[in-house]
């Protein structure tokens, strides 16, 4: 098993992603170019690409420390899960349903912008919403940056990071990031039902993609879309290195220079800089309440800095295929 598991090792690492990009960017084109039903597609793509990528992480984690364990699934993911699916169904996948019924009657100022200017238009846009709601979140100040740390930080208190974990967060930090940029904006904008289709395919898959527990390399691609490699960084514990901020793209974090990448190295520890300020990550109603209560943690991530490592210590990756 592990000789099998050493010898498909390079085909995940270098093949997995762009597999399965490939294969986004051909239904995406298929579809749009046969105007195919976009709900009946997406649902059963979202769902093959989310089943593919559980399937590999669990074959072929980079470190088994920073995946998921049954523990993890019953008394964190599990919870958020359920909370967040009351927020918006099945995670990102559902937003992405809602999103294609909405442009399916809307209207706006992109409804008659031919479909290769409204493509760029609707993922720079929410792209840049992205990165300064993301951005304002860990580095803001005063009262207005404490709260929205406060609601972000559910989803990096986890000293790990992998697919499922993805949905951790609070619900407020992810209607304003997956509802309001995701679900509600392309319809806004009058986008058409193709234009919103590609949208939220192709963030979708990068949502899946960037928490991967998996040993992806990617190479020049970390430098224009937000992968493993480079999302990593974001949950170090380092806050020097955690930025990285985007969701699909890098392009605001290369724009704004907070773009993180060295190639072959990977962050010492995943989590928060001073973990025994916050609740435990399982213990969701804490975690949930703490944007409310006046003894929850004050500082973001930028604040705690002084605490944190500042060093750059690394360790070249390690993937545990052999053991
Ligand atoms: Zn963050």
């Amino acid at each position: 098993m592990n000789r099998l598991r050493n010898f498909l090792q390079p085909f995940v690492t270098y093949g997995a992603y762009p597999f399965t990009l490939a294969l986004c960017l051909a239904v995406c084109i298929y579809a749009v170019w046969r105007q195919l039903d976009f709900q009946a597609v997406y649902g059963p793509l979202v769902m093959g690409l989310m089943a593919f990528y559980l399937v590999i992480e669990l074959l072929f984690p980079l470190k088994r420390e920073w995946g998921m364990t049954f523990q993890d699934f019953i008394h964190r993911d599990m919870k958020f899960l359920v909370l967040n699916g009351v927020v918006q169904g099945m995670g990102q996948a559902t937003v992405g349903w809602i999103a294609i019924t909405l442009s399916l009657d809307s209207k706006g100022p992109l409804q008659n912008v031919p479909f290769y200017f409204a493509l760029p238009i609707v993922f720079i846009l929410s792209e840049f919403l992205h990165y300064w709601y993301h951005r304002l979140s860990h580095e803001f100040g005063g009262r207005v940056g404490k709260f929205l740390w406060r609601t972000h930080a559910a989803h990096h208190l986890p000293d790990r990071v992998y697919v499922l974990m993805h949905a951790v967060g609070h619900p407020l930090d992810l209607l304003a990031m997956n509802i309001l940029m995701m679900a509600i904006l392309p319809p806004l904008l009058g986008c058409t039902p193709d234009v919103t289709f590609v949208f939220v395919v192709i963030s979708n898959l990068h949502g899946i993609v960037s928490h991967l527990n998996v040993d992806i390399r990617a190479g020049w691609l970390n430098y224009i879309f937000s992968l493993p490699e480079v999302h990593r960084y974001h949950h170090s514990t380092d806050v020097t290195e955690a930025k990285n901020y985007g969701s699909v793209w890098m392009l605001f974090d290369q724009l704004f220079g907070t773009f993180v990448y060295r190639p072959g190295e990977l962050p010492l520890q995943l989590g928060v800089a001073e973990p025994a300020k916050y609740p435990e990550s399982t213990r969701v109603f804490a975690v949930l309440t703490m944007p409310f209560r006046p003894e929850a943690p004050n500082e973001n991530l930028s604040q705690t800095g002084t605490n944190a490592t500042t060093e750059n210590h690394h360790r070249p990756r390690s993937p545990e295929s052999g053991s």
